[in-house]
């Protein structure tokens, strides 16, 4: 198969670099453009870039010349990682020169034609696209932590209420982040619009689709948000409550029986087993679990009654890999598979 060539926009920042690090050797997509701010455009990318990966920057990206955000783009599909001040504007310009959009960005979460995609969830979303301004979001990174976490119980015992606190890897701040002398030793009990995105979005996802509209989902959601020095991943621990009722043994089986759209379709992104679930009471834990296995699982840990909702659990999850890149890829991977966009 030749390969698909692809845009960064905002190519030069946290998510942007993870792009450039997950997209070196991918099967089916190769970096063709990259965009920044007026700061970074005409440089190369190794030039201008302060590399944050732990992988050397990739041979081929390293000349690339950086461009501005309203140059002409020859790749179909743009990956935006750009910062929610510009990126509202200028995925809606490129979207509508007949750009496929896969943004990591808040601005188009909430439009009425743009799905908060998570195949593993929500694939039949896709139906509400306007195809001539496509653009595909990403869920914020907590918000894609929880609702994978919390879906398998909520397909089968339906959630009515949930309460979320969320431990929140360094990482998820973009770089440079909190400065040390914030974070070390310390908890943040503030991150700036996250609770209200989490309660919001999760409606969203799981909501479903009536009239080419997304029926928001009735679930009630409170979110405590929570600034850790933990490099990366983000941790949230849920007490839900569900309205057909059902032993510890039963929820536990519905991830071991969760049967994902994407499992068997061949896309380089889709996680082998979507779940780890762990039965040490210790775990999952960032430090130990956070690159075991799969970054694009969810791990699930300390399933057990709650004595005020109905259930409480443990869940982790990469949030710059699931909960940013990884899951646009996946989301790009995805709608070239099922050709709901033309190549
Ligand atoms: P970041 O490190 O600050 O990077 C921002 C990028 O946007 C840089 O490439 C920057 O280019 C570019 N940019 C900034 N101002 C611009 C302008 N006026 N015109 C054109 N380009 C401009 O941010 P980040 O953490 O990667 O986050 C990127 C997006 O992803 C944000 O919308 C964020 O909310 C979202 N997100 C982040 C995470 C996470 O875990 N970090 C997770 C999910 C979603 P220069 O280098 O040239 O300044």
């Amino acid at each position: 198969m030749k390969k698909i060539k692809v845009a960064i926009l905002g190519g030069t920042g946290a998510v942007g670099q993870k792009f450039v690090a997950l997209l070196d050797n991918h099967p089916w997509f190769e970096i063709s453009e990259i965009t920044a701010s007026s700061n970074s455009a005409g440089k190369t990318y190794e030039s201008c870039t302060n590399w944050r990966e732990i992988t050397p920057i990739p041979e081929r990206v390293r000349n690339i010349i950086i461009k501005n955000c309203d140059e002409k783009l020859n790749s179909q599909i743009v990956f935006s990682a750009l910062d929610s001040s510009v990126a509202g504007d200028v995925e809606k310009l490129y979207a509508k020169n007949g750009h496929y959009i896969f943004s990591n960005s808040k601005n188009h979460r909430m439009s009425e034609r743009s799905p908060i995609l998570i195949p593993e969830i929500n694939a039949d979303h896709l139906q509400i696209i306007d195809p001539k301004n496509f653009i595909v979001t990403n869920a914020n990174c907590t918000t894609t932590v929880l609702a994978l976490a919390i879906y398998p119980i909520h397909q089968k015992y339906q959630i009515t209420e949930l309460i979320v606190t969320s431990m929140q890897a360094i990482s998820g701040a973009g770089y440079p982040g909190p400065s040390a002398n914030d974070i070390m030793n310390n908890v943040i009990p503030f991150i700036d619009g996250e609770e209200q995105k989490v309660e919001t979005e999760i409606k969203k996802i799981l909501g479903t689709v009536k009239n080419s509209t997304i029926v928001f989902d009735e679930i009630c959601a409170s979110a405590h948000c929570n600034r850790v020095p933990v490099f990366d991943g983000h941790t949230v621990t849920v007490s839900l409550k569900t309205k057909k009722k059902a032993t510890i043994q039963e929820i536990e089986n519905c991830y071991n029986d969760f049967s994902s759209i994407t499992t068997n379709m061949g896309l380089p992104f889709a996680p082998k087993k979507l779940y780890n679930l762990f039965t040490a009471n210790n775990r999952p834990q960032p430090k130990l679990d956070i690159f075991s296995d799969n970054t694009m699982a969810i791990s699930i840990g300390r399933l057990r009654p709650c004595s005020i909702l109905d259930y409480k659990l443990v869940a982790l999850g990469h949030n710059t890999i699931r909960g940013a890149a990884g899951g646009s890829i996946l989301n790009a991977e995805y709608c070239v598979k099922t050709k709901i966009i033309s190549i």
